[in-house]
């Protein structure tokens, strides 16, 4: 059975999702303020913003701040049907490495991924996104 798919018609809204909850970010420091909005298999929308701390190590994308917090309202069985992010910088800004990792645990290959390019915003399949996510394969007899 081949997986849900994002109608095309909602990823305006997504987009417009992500702005709004852009304007929520705690950023001090950067003041790259970004917003991140999913499209789950159960239909919900699910939105997160960056959240910054002064040890810069520890700041959350917003990215992986609405996954966190799409698993902890619906639990681990979601899927992510499209992702969007924006910023209320107006600066190119796809999704960072970690946050394509961590969202390759939750996403549908062909799922797409909207972010703001130069022009305006790209659409890409997750699988382009991030063509070769990590794996932990362990051979058998070497699982400790
Ligand atoms: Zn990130």
């Amino acid at each position: 059975m081949d997986a849900p798919s994002a109608p095309a018609t909602e990823l305006p809204t997504l987009l417009e999702a992500a702005r709004q909850a852009a304007q929520q970010a705690y950023a001090p420091y950067s003041g790259f303020r970004v917003g991140a909005a999913l499209l789950l298999n159960n239909g919900r929308v699910v939105t997160g913003a960056n959240v910054e701390n002064v040890s810069y190590g520890l700041t959350l994308c917003a990215e992986r701040s609405a996954l966190v917090r799409a698993v902890a309202e619906f639990g681990p069985e979601i899927r992510v049907l499209a992702v969007a992010v924006a910023n209320l910088n107006e600066a190119p800004s796809p999704p960072c490495g970690a946050c394509r990792q961590v969202l390759a645990e939750f996403i549908e290959p062909d799922a797409p991924v909207l972010f703001p390019v130069a022009d305006g915003v790209r659409t890409l399949p997750f699988r382009e996104v991030l063509p070769l996510a990590f794996e932990m394969n362990l051979k058998q007899g070497m699982t400790r």
